[in-house]
């Protein structure tokens, strides 16, 4: 069975449940504050993410300035 990854709404906790494809997530209950109001979310490799952008000189800049 495939792992997901889940937040909780109330203390933003990411965990990961082993759910099979016809399983129900509705009954998920987060591990650490015990919150009942569980998203999906996907978690992606983190190339590119950075939440304060200090330095302008990233390595990873792959925006092509198509100006006209
Ligand atoms: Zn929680």
């Amino acid at each position: 069975m495939p792992w997901y990854d889940f937040q909780c709404e109330d203390c933003e906790h990411v965990f990961e449940e082993q759910l099979s494809i016809n399983d129900d997530r509705s009954g998920l209950i987060c591990p650490q504050c015990g919150g009942k109001d569980i998203q999906r979310v996907f978690l992606t490799v983190a190339a590119c993410v950075g939440k304060n952008n200090n330095s302008s000189s990233s390595s990873c800049s792959t925006e092509s300035s198509t100006g006209g």
